[in-house]
């Protein structure tokens, strides 16, 4: 039976939603507001007659949640009579409070609030996303499920930095990895396609999307991940730079006396690919690097070198591997980025198939040797579902 669940994904300036059957996965509708707050801003939505765009100006999440819900009414499908069980939203940072989804009450609004200087650019959206929600959708529950939750099973091992205790203990300094709900997704699938229960496979899963993030998987449960107290750790992405030597704060700012802000800014916003060749765009790239230039094969080469680096550290601490998992608009689409990060692994059990690697296919499929040990899987992530079923088993319980 469809149980349908408006996912809402509230960014700083964004407002992402979709109509989930929390059974099948499908998406009945599906929409983007794009640059709340700005002079010109855009309405997408998808639904049952097609894709239709519309100029927006929407100062606020209220007025963006407000004109998908006219879209709703005007294109369809029409939400009083879908049967709309519930409204699910990403949260980013759940600290350590969360490890579980959770209905929204007022309490849950205040811990999110808690956490706003762990995830100063995502929490504020999110926290705005479900307050507009509870007043468009006074009588419908509503759960937050956390990017962060996934990984709260990570040993004290994983979880804690060599930094004086007291940054743990008093200010929250600790990985807690995000991507959750993507590698939760992901984890479940692949182990489905191995045809073994969950609790029985290893796994390295790669996110690979604008956003980078590797997860060893033990038993369907993160033992570590690489993003950490915030999403600028880890891999190579697409404006962040991923892992690097924490003194270079200090030395930017004793030599050229920027203040942390603009070094932040520039680690997350003007490093990663970008910041290597001009383009975080992964296609474009593609097209540089073919025409033989050299930043473009830089930036992929540093960047593939770093997922080698990730799998060989969650294969030693996993010890035994299942499969490698390649997911998201990088992983999934982009079979140079796959063949590079495993190139030369064949020792450790990980042999690619070069025809089954390249075979243009969106569907979820094995791209390892028949013989390889340890098998290579892409899948497509699909959080939207994941969050319309963690909302949904929520829902049921409470
Ligand atoms: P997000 O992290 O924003 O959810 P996605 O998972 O959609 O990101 O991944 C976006 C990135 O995926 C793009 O920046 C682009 O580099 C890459 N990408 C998307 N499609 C392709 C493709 N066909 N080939 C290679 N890279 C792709």
């Amino acid at each position: 039976m469809s149980a349908y669940v408006l996912v809402i994904n509230a960014g700083s300036s964004s407002l992402k939603y979709s109509l989930v059957d929390a059974e099948s996965g499908e998406a009945a509708a599906s929409g983007l507001v794009e640059r709340i707050g700005e002079s010109e801003g855009r309405h997408t939505h998808r639904g049952p007659q097609g894709e239709t765009s519309t100029v927006l100006t929407a100062s606020s999440h209220e007025e963006a949640l407000r004109a998908a819900i006219d879209a709703f009414g005007t294109y369809g499908p029409a939400l009083d009579q879908v049967g709309m069980v519930a409204v699910g939203h990403r949260v980013v940072h759940g600290g350590t409070y969360f490890a579980e989804p959770a209905l929204i009450d007022d309490e849950l609004l205040t811990r999110v609030s808690e956490l706003i200087s762990l995830a100063p650019l995502h929490n504020p959206a999110n926290l705005d996303g479900m307050r507009v929600a509870l007043r468009l959708f006074p009588d419908l529950p509503q759960v937050a499920v956390f990017d962060t939750a996934f990984h709260q099973t990570l040993p004290p091992a994983a979880h804690t930095y060599a930094v004086p205790q007291e940054w743990a203990t008093e200010h929250g300094v600790r990985r807690y990895g995000f991507h959750g709900t993507s590698h939760a997704f992901v984890s479940a699938e692949a182990a489905r396609m191995l045809g073994r229960p969950a609790s029985d496979v290893n796994l390295v899963v790669l996110h690979l999307g604008n956003g980078c993030s590797a997860t060893a998987v033990r038993g369907g449960v993160s033992v570590d991940t690489s993003m950490g107290m915030t999403p600028l750790e880890g891999l190579v992405m697409g404006t962040r730079s991923g892992d690097l030597d924490p003194a270079i704060h200090a030395h930017l700012a004793r030599e050229l006396g920027w203040s942390l802000d603009k070094i932040d800014h520039l680690l997350n916003f003007g490093s990663g690919l970008k910041g290597l060749a001009g383009d975080n765009d992964f296609r474009e790239l593609s097209r540089r690097r073919a025409a033989g230039d050299e930043r473009a094969q830089l930036a992929f080469d540093v960047y593939c070198y770093r997922i080698k680096k990730y799998i060989g550290a969650y294969y030693a601490a996993l010890g035994t591997v299942d499969a490698i998992v390649f997911t998201a608009g990088v992983g999934e689409h982009d079979a140079a980025v796959r063949a590079a990060s495993l190139a030369d692994l064949d020792r450790l059990g990980i042999t690619i198939d070069p025809d089954r690697n390249t075979a243009s296919s969106t569907d979820a499929r094995r791209i390892s040797t028949d013989d390889s040990p340890v098998a290579v899987l892409v899948v497509p992530t699909n959080e939207e579902w994941q969050i319309a079923r963690e909302t949904v088993r929520v829902v049921e319980v409470s």
